[in-house]
């Protein structure tokens, strides 16, 4: 029987009526023979509602942060309430992590100071509390759902708000409590995002992280595949907004999702899905508010395709530093001195070119760039300039291509290019043109390389049905 991870995001257990979506998805696979395990996020915004509520208290605002509490502890109450016939002990408890939660937002009003251990403790209610909801409105809904604390199995060291899970030990423990259970016919529910140390103090792995979690899951059970739910339907060749023929990617390989992840593709983070990746599971991203369709699917090795691009992203708001110093650049340690100026300011660059008298750099256009140009000119002449964009395409197949770069610039040949870079990952091409420019840009690309797609690849059915 085909053991499934199932990650449902934010969006997929929002409210009641995504609940019962989520529920009749998980039924459907059990239906099919398949042995689910869920991890679910906190619902949509709780966790960004929880830190507020946590520095609102480090700052002295009690009743802030306690009004925030109060708002969160109905909402949850009235989804149990909503989805649970016989609710009462769901929403007993639900008040009494609320009243938990409430307690350590005072002593945090009374102690000022929000340290990450307690703000990991704090956040980590959000994806309690969510997780025992949704085990309960699937038993509810005929589903042999089974709770599991998270932090029973997610075994990491002791970085607070970015801890590293210790597989060895997630592995041991996911056989343990978990494949009992799966032996058993149970469907077992727990939160993603949150773990334990050694002690047994609570940790979460970083914004997003739910992801990773189903991942870690997948890994430590050797699953045949992991699915993370969202609310689009998958990755797309571009944009919709900008492109409404934009198409699915069908398939992509984890490289490719990497690259496009970095250039601001939001559906998940591929770092996250590594555990995965390592032990070739194949991983879906899948719609829960279109659950029939098939999603992208990230694997390690991507099919060939017959045109050279996977996908168009675009990285808007940023900035362009020309550095110029014409003895200068090609002494030694000169590059060197140019980043440490960026790293004092923690401020990440995107691309780099350089040429014999001047160095050029991108970075998100920031309010530290005055700063840095007047560090920098220190050294050399600056100049920068903001309102640029980033246009990157990605595939594997632009690999040892000839010709590629031509029938890029020759799309855009209207367009004024500033700045090019062809990624050190060999599957990436970017270029850097004017913000008022790049949907131009998007659309000229994708009219160019996505006029025949290669139907193994993309959903061409779908553009079929709009024509
Ligand atoms: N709830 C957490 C967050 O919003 C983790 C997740 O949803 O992946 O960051
Ligand atoms: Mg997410």
């Amino acid at each position: 029987m085909s053991l499934v991870v199932m990650k449902f995001g934010g969006t997929s257990v929002e409210d009641p009526a995504a609940i019962t979506r989520t529920a009749s998805i998980v039924a459907g696979r059990v239906a099919l023979g398949k042995r689910p395990v869920v991890v679910v996020s906190a619902l949509a915004k709780v966790t960004d509602q929880l830190l507020r509520a946590a520095s609102a208290a480090a700052t002295g605002d009690r009743t802030g942060a306690l009004a925030i509490s109060s708002r969160l502890r109905a909402r949850h109450r009235d989804t149990a309430v909503a989805l649970v016939k016989n609710s009462a002990s769901l929403v007993s408890l639900i008040d009494e992590k609320f009243d938990s939660l409430d307690e350590i937002l005072r002593g945090l009003a009374a102690i000022l100071e929000l340290t990450p251990r307690i703000s990991d403790l704090i956040v980590s209610y959000g994806e309690r509390i969510s997780s025992r909801i949704v085990a309960e409105a699937f038993c509810d809904r005929g589903i042999a759902a089974v709770h599991v604390d998270a932090r029973e199995i997610i075994r990491t060291d002791s970085q607070f708000q970015k801890a590293v899970p210790q597989d060895d030990l997630i592995e041991k423990r996911a056989a343990e409590k978990l494949r009992p259970l799966l032996d058993q016919g149970k469907v077992p529910v727990m939160g993603g995002f949150i773990g334990a140390n050694e002690e047994g103090l609570t940790t979460t792995l970083g914004r997003g992280g739910s992801d990773f979690t189903g991942a870690l899951i997948g890994g430590a059970l050797s699953a045949d595949a992991i699915e993370i739910w969202t609310d689009v339907d998958g990755i797309m060749t571009t944009d919709p907004r900008i492109c409404p023929d934009a198409l699915r990617v069908k398939v992509i390989s984890f490289e490719e999702a990497a690259e496009l992840a970095y250039f601001g593709a939001k559906v998940l983070h591929p770092a996250t899905i590594l555990p995965a990746v390592k032990k070739n599971i194949p991983v879906l991203v899948l719609n829960s508010r279109n659950p029939t369709n098939e999603g992208t699917r990230i694997i390690s090795l991507a099919p060939h395709c017959k045109s050279p691009f996977k996908s168009i992203a675009v990285k808007k708001k940023l900035s362009i530093i020309d550095v110029v110093a014409s003895r200068m650049l090609m002494t030694h340690g000169y590059l060197k001195e140019i980043f440490t100026i960026f790293d004092k300011y923690k401020c990440p660059v995107d691309m780099v070119s350089t040429s014999e008298v001047s160095v050029s750099l991108t970075v998100d256009s920031n309010d530290k760039l005055p700063a840095i140009a007047a560090d920098l000119s220190q050294l050399a002449d600056v100049k920068y300039e903001g309102k640029k964009a980033l246009i990157c395409l990605v595939g594997e197949d632009i690999r040892g291509q000839n010709g590629i770069a031509a029938q890029v610039f020759n799309a855009v040949r209207h367009i004024n290019v500033r700045m090019i870079s062809q990624g050190a990952s060999e599957i990436n091409m970017s270029f850097m043109i004017e913000e008022d420019d790049a949907e131009e840009a998007v659309r000229s690309l994708h009219a160019a390389f996505f006029k025949d797609p290669d139907p193994t690849i993309f959903d061409v059915e779908a553009r079929k049905v709009l024509a």
